[in-house]
């Protein structure tokens, strides 16, 4: 705790933190809070997903605004209605005692009940870009008094086209408050915004290789493209109780990858742009609570996703931009957890490993795919222990039939004989693919190579505004 109260927050901040179980700040939370607790300047911050910037503006902000008011003081700006709920559940449960009122606001929920609370009198708004204009049209929301502005995620608020909404938002508010801008990658556009909007400012960021080589074990996986839905069968298999995320680059294979992996009986769904707010939600809480094990997401669905506890963030495929690479596996090995991410890379995608490896100054170490016998003998573990959970919890239920059996046959050939029973082909080395024997050799590259690294793929996305559900 020693850490933190050198930050300069109030002994009734440092007791909500010790409540909450932090117990040092992260690398971006010492450079932010003491920055923003002094006030002089802006600050445009650059870390990781996972790495703790929610409080790098959440502690400072209760610190400094009044409470109850009754007035707006500060209005905090996110891509998804996912992401408002989190930011405003993490500031509620860092504000202690403070009579400090939160509201998140966000589309595809009555706009009245919103209004209504608004009228209430709240402190703290966070919120979508497109509800938050709208209540600003109807009066609802006036902003002339607030004292923070937050952009959080920026560049994805930007990936959506919601520059211009931002900009608008930013009109209706004083020109002498302290604004706040934070996001995972920077591309020029969001400095621009800086320039533009912001006053003096102090640009702070945590360098990404230290971040990712911390947590996070990199690895990947050298297989022919025909062979990833196999190969990732392996790993799922090999692992006790895997619960991860997928990572595709398009839309169609991850609903196609969530579709094999149905038919194989794990318990896997699709995350993507087309599916509704209502399902997403469903989905996300069936991934917290581990019904789901496998979610096949895309880049943008997977914003914004707060599981902790993962024990894979495996990429399908290579994602389109470096920067993307950091997103995902950011995803895993939070808040000083250990994570495993898993990279498959076909011949076709080795020039992109090594673009990824430069640019984030990372490396990733190269592995064998889990053998069949590997994975056989994993399972085996697994079913040991659930027998010896059965055993040690003295279950009467079948010992009759038991001893039914055990009359009429050897203890062996019992013991064998329910396993298939209850078994079936699980433990059957012909229910794995042989992956090809040979990594398949790349043909020389052609200038028209798709899969040439592109650098600029997020400045290009940012030109073509995209609707996305939240936006109403
Ligand atoms: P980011 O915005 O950088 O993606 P978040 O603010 O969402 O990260 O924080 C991710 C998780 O880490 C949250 O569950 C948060 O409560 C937790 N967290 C933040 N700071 C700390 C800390 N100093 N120690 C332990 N956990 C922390
Ligand atoms: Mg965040």
């Amino acid at each position: 705790m020693e850490e933190f109260k050198k930050l300069g927050l109030s002994k009734r901040t440092i007791s909500v933190l010790e409540k909450k179980g932090f117990k040092k700040p992260t690398s971006i939370q010492v450079k932010g809070i003491p920055l923003l607790l002094d006030g002089k300047k802006d600050v445009v911050g650059q870390s990781q997903t996972g790495t703790g910037k929610t409080a790098v503006f959440a502690l400072p902000i209760l610190e400094r605004i009044k409470e109850h008011s009754k007035t707006i003081q500060a209005i905090i700006l996110t891509p998804t209605r996912e992401l408002a709920i989190q930011v405003a559940t993490e500031i509620n449960s860092l504000k202690g005692d403070r009579n400090i009122k939160v509201l998140s606001v966000y589309g595809g929920t009555p706009i009245e009940v919103q209004r209504q609370k608004l009228r209430a009198g709240i402190d703290i708004v966070v919120g979508t870009p497109g509800r938050i204009m709208d209540l600003q049209r109807r009066r609802s929301l006036i902003l002339d008094k607030i004292q923070y502005a937050v952009l959080d995620e920026a560049d994805e608020m930007l990936n959506m086209g919601f520059v211009d909404d931002i900009e608008s938002i930013l009109q209706h508010t004083p020109k002498d408050k302290t604004m706040l801008l934070f996001s995972a990658t920077m591309p020029k556009p969001i400095l621009r915004i800086a320039e533009r909007y912001m006053r003096d400012y102090e640009f702070i960021e945590v360098e990404q290789a230290q971040i990712i080589t911390n947590t996070v074990k990199q690895i990947y996986y050298d297989i022919n493209s025909r062979d990833k839905i196999a190969g990732l069968k392996r790993i799922i298999d090999a692992t006790v109780d895997f619960h991860g995320i997928v990572f595709c680059n398009t839309k169609a294979t991850v609903d196609n990858l969530a579709l094999q992996l149905t038919k194989l009986k794990y318990q896997a769904s699709a995350l993507h742009g087309d599916i509704t707010q209502g399902q997403r939600e469903k989905i996300l809480q069936q991934f917290r609570k581990r019904t789901i094990k496998v979610l096949v997401a895309t880049d943008v669905a997977a914003r914004g996703i707060d599981v902790n506890d993962l024990t894979h963030v495996i990429n399908f495929s290579l994602p389109q931009s470096p920067e993307l690479y950091v997103h995902r596996i950011g995803r895993t090995g939070r808040a000083g957890k250990t994570g495993i991410a898993i990279t498959f890379v076909s011949p076709s995608e080795r020039r992109m490993l090594s673009y990824v490896e430069r640019v984030n100054k990372c490396k990733l170490i190269k592995q064998e795919l889990p053998s069949i016998k590997d994975i056989i003998e994993s399972k085996k573990a697994e079913i040991k222990i659930i027998i010896k959970k059965i055993i040690e919890g003295n279950s009467t239920k079948y010992l009759e039939f038991a001893e039914e059996l055990l009359k009429e046959y050897p203890p062996t050939e019992v013991v064998s004989a329910v396993l298939k029973y209850s078994l079936k082909d699980e433990l059957d080395v012909n229910s794995y693919k042989d992956l090809s024997a040979a990594i398949e050799i790349q043909k020389p590259r052609r200038r028209s190579d798709r899969n040439r690294p592109q650098r600029n793929n997020r400045h290009r996305d940012a030109r073509r505004p995209r609707r996305n559900n939240n936006r109403r």
